[in-house]
């Protein structure tokens, strides 16, 4: 009788202790990764492809041709998708005039929006973009054919899809589908999108900029459809001087929220999405080459590129034609659906995993100066869902996070004889159901 007491107070009390660890993965996540339809992707960048060009400065009116009849389409598609939710997706525009080097007389520039409001912290957005415009040779020619099949109706077909999928749950943080215009004539509607959120007080903490998805043989002659590229800025853009002087004597040029972003997609997509390798790369962008994540970080947020490993220049940016047996043009059939719903399911259990988890901690700093130890301390988060932190560290030279450990639900933690000069250290917040933010690296360097 005693014995079966004490067991039983054993199991108890084991099973209380076992309960504060949260679980190390998410059940659902790997339903979402399975849940994208290449098929779909498919309909939707020959539907994209249909409307002849989308170049900026095509025509407006028409219901069947050009940028005013590609964007209405994606307009009402986010509207059949919220119709399928109860409702779940406000949809909206964002424009405004530009005007600039590939935008001679002013013209208006119009991306197309879906929120997915989240159900504790609505204010805390996760946005996935992608581009609803595209150009052939000359940026300037707007009446050409200009098919965009890669660059970038596979982007825009995988944000189409990742609401179709990702409306079916429901999530604390607010998830943003986002269609960004203009961008082959100088990134303007990440502009106008950025300048929004920041005039409106959105808290986006990570954008997942969709940029060509869907190729898999390189002019390189690699033919690859298991890997795709992560960019991220090292250091943030809207860095002070005062935070830059700083950051030379504590360290953070790989460690900004972008570069932790890139790090947590990495091992989300890996953890959930058989036969894809991911590769950051340390920079923002191509060399010398933009794209529409570039706006939000030069606004201050979190943002990195997703894109395929190898590139084929002979089908971006080209007038549709043969040359000596060679064809140049971005058309369909170089598309490859199953690739480009592979890195749709990126984003989705990325997007998902983000916007499950509670916000990312908030005044994280160290300490431990010539101490055997290490100290991280933050301000504990408010989230209904926080279970609790856990501390990350690695060596100065390793790319990811290789050593971390949960420490429950405290606002400090001493690593014991972990000295700060050899490691980069951080920490995440993570929720009751397992799903945990990015990490944070101490300082401005690497606040979210
Ligand atoms: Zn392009």
């Amino acid at each position: 009788m005693i014995r079966k007491i004490i067991f039983t107070c054993c199991v108890f009390l084991s099973l209380n202790l076992f309960a504060q660890v949260p679980p190390s993965e998410d059940m659902r996540l790997y339903d979402i990764a399975a849940a994208t339809s290449a098929q779909r992707i498919g309909q939707d960048v020959a539907k994209l492809v249909s409307f002849g060009t989308r170049h900026s400065l095509s025509d407006t009116q028409s219901e069947t041709q050009g940028i005013g009849a590609a964007r209405r389409w994606i307009k009402a598609e986010f509207e059949a998708i919220s119709k399928r939710c109860g409702g779940c997706l406000e949809v909206l525009t964002i424009a405004d005039m530009a005007t600039g080097t590939r935008i001679p007389e002013p013209h208006e520039i119009v991306s197309v929006i879906a929120i997915q409001r989240g159900q504790t912290d609505p204010n805390r957005m996760l946005m996935m973009s992608g581009d609803i415009d595209s150009r052939v040779s000359d940026p300037m020619n707007s009446n050409s054919t200009s098919p965009g099949a890669n660059d970038n109706a596979s982007g825009m077909a995988g944000v189409l899809e990742a609401a179709r999928v990702l409306s079916q749950y429901k999530f604390t943080g607010s998830i943003v589908y986002a269609g960004l215009a203009g961008e082959e004539q100088g990134l303007y509607g990440g502009k106008f999108v950025a300048a929004h959120a920041q005039k409106h007080g959105w808290n986006i903490d990570a954008v997942l900029n969709n940029d060509m998805i869907g190729n898999i043989a390189g002019i390189n002659g690699v033919i690859d459809n298991h890997s795709a590229r992560i960019f991220s800025e090292g250091v943030r853009w809207v860095e002070t001087e005062e935070e830059a002087r700083q950051r030379y004597f504590t360290g953070g040029e790989v460690d900004s929220a972008s570069r932790n972003l890139a790090r947590y997609i990495k091992r989300v997509g890996e953890q959930y999405i058989s036969n894809l390798d991911l590769m950051m790369v340390y920079r923002l962008d191509r060399f010398g080459r933009g794209g529409h994540h570039r706006p939000f970080n030069e606004a201050g947020f979190p943002g990195v590129r997703i894109m395929e490993v190898n590139e084929h220049y002979d089908r971006q940016h080209q007038d549709i034609r043969t040359e000596q047996g060679r064809h140049f043009g971005d058309t369909i059939e170089f598309v490859d659906f199953d690739f480009a719903a592979k890195l749709t399911s990126l984003n989705a259990v990325s997007l998902a995993a983000l916007a499950w988890a509670p916000a990312p901690p908030a005044d994280v700093s160290i300490e431990g100066i010539v101490q055997a130890s290490t100290t991280l301390k933050w301000s504990m988060g408010e989230d209904d869902n926080l279970a609790g932190y856990r501390v990350y560290w690695r060596l100065t030279t390793e790319p990811e996070w290789s050593h971390s450990r949960w420490v429950g639900q405290v606002d400090q933690f001493t690593l014991e004889n972990i000295v700060i000069d050899n490691y980069l250290f951080g920490v995440a917040s993570v929720a009751k159901d397992g799903n945990e933010s990015p990490v944070v690296f101490p300082g401005p360097a690497g606040s979210f």
